[in-house]
């Protein structure tokens, strides 16, 4: 069942629909975003007083892990959707085609949250990742097998918005651009989206991102040298600068290795933002340094990225790649996915992967998280309401 609110004098937050404005009122009913307005009137309806905090669409979290149970590396989303706000998460490749169906039956199917996933090039998915023991998916050339990858993605365009390839030693072992050659050709097919992980060389970070093309992503975008897209001179690699000017993508994707506060300043300093901020949340990030969404966002702002910016990146700009923009609007009409954050005045230091420290005097808590208008619960479900 969906409730009714009204979340009154909040900030409300959206870049897809221009606004950015407090005091407003927004009326939830019926699962979708009913009015929004100063001084709502309205009576007998459940409220919410919002002063002070920030009304935003709900995060949606384009690099996850939540195959849980099925692969090693997998995290219930359940556990961190209220406390990051999160509404929406896009499995990064657990599930390949050998193992999909899975993904859907078992995860997508029986959530309150909204589940998408990038489809791994490699037939079984991330099955190899430990804490003692790393097999890459990418390592078996016979896993990346393009038909099969294709098939499924093409089967189940309602949950798959794109490709998945990891590549480097670590996930290809000698394999180089392999999987991203493969992944590059399915995508093109397809018309999906790419999101590349490029760890130890080979490849170098500057041969992934030359296959890259408009709207695939980069993920752990600001991750730690070397193969990193700085130089030690804290310069952009020119192949960064004409991936950019080609429209592919940057995204966080915190994870357990794949985020470097000093990379990620060098960046902001030059200008360049990531497009979207996700988490890599899984079975050994999501107990820290990663733990959530919202922590990388309150991350991005302690670096120095504007607040507006930071939520833009974390809603209507993943809500655009995965074809859904009506999940990262606050629009009348549109799903009520949406969350409410409250500023907390407290000493925090954050952690990036590298173990350095980042100092900040106040960071954002999720107070209520909504996803089609029905408030979820610290157990990641929706909360039955009595009416
Ligand atoms: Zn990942």
């Amino acid at each position: 069942m969906s409730e009714t609110l009204l979340i009154r004098n909040g900030r409300l937050l959206s870049a897809a629909d221009n606004l950015d404005y407090a005091p407003l009122d927004i009326l939830i009913a019926d699962g979708i975003i009913r009015d929004i307005g100063p001084d709502l009137k309205a009576s007998n309806l459940p409220e919410y007083d919002a002063e002070g905090d920030i009304v935003s669409p709900a995060l949606i979290d384009l690099h996850t892990h939540i195959y849980w149970g099925a692969t090693s590396l997998g995290v219930n989303a359940e556990h961190v959707a209220s406390r990051s706000g999160t509404g929406s998460f896009v499995d990064a490749g657990s599930a390949g085609a050998g193992n999909f169906l899975g993904f859907r039956e078992f995860i997508a199917k029986n959530s309150d949250l909204r589940c998408f996933a990038f489809l791994n090039v490699s037939f079984a998915g991330i099955f190899g990742f430990g804490k003692s023991l790393m097999v890459g998916e990418g390592e078996i050339d016979r896993l990346l097998h393009e038909e099969s990858c294709q098939q499924i993605a093409d089967e189940n365009r309602d949950l798959i918005i794109g490709i998945k390839v990891r590549a480097g030693k670590i996930a290809a072992g000698e394999n180089g651009a392999l999987a991203i050659e493969i992944g590059r050709r399915i995508a093109e097919k397809l018309d999906l989206p790419l999101m590349c992980h490029v760890d130890a060389h080979p490849p170098s970070i500057q041969q992934g991102l030359d296959h890259l093309q408009k709207g695939d992503l980069l993920t752990h975008c600001s991750k730690p040298g070397p193969n990193t897209v700085v130089d030690s001179h804290k310069n952009a690699i020119p192949e960064l600068l004409k991936a950019i000017d080609r429209g592919v993508l940057l995204d966080i994707g915190h994870g357990m290795g794949g985020f470097d506060f000093e990379v990620c300043r060098a960046m902001l300093e030059l200008g360049i933002k990531p497009d979207t901020i996700s988490s890599d949340i899984h079975a050994q990030s999501v107990d820290g340094p990663a733990f959530d969404q919202l922590t990388a966002l309150n991350k991005l702002i302690a670096l120095g990225m504007p607040v507006a910016e930071a939520f833009t990146a974390c809603t209507s700009n993943p809500a655009k790649i995965i074809g859904h923009d009506e999940l990262g609007s606050l629009a009348i009409g549109t799903p009520a996915d949406l969350a409410v954050f409250k500023w907390q005045a407290s000493p925090k230091t954050f952690v990036d992967a590298k173990g350095q420290t980042l100092d900040t005097k106040r960071h954002l808590v999720c107070d209520r998280l909504m996803v089609a208008g029905r408030t979820i619960g610290k157990d990641g479900k929706a909360v039955k309401s009595e009416s």
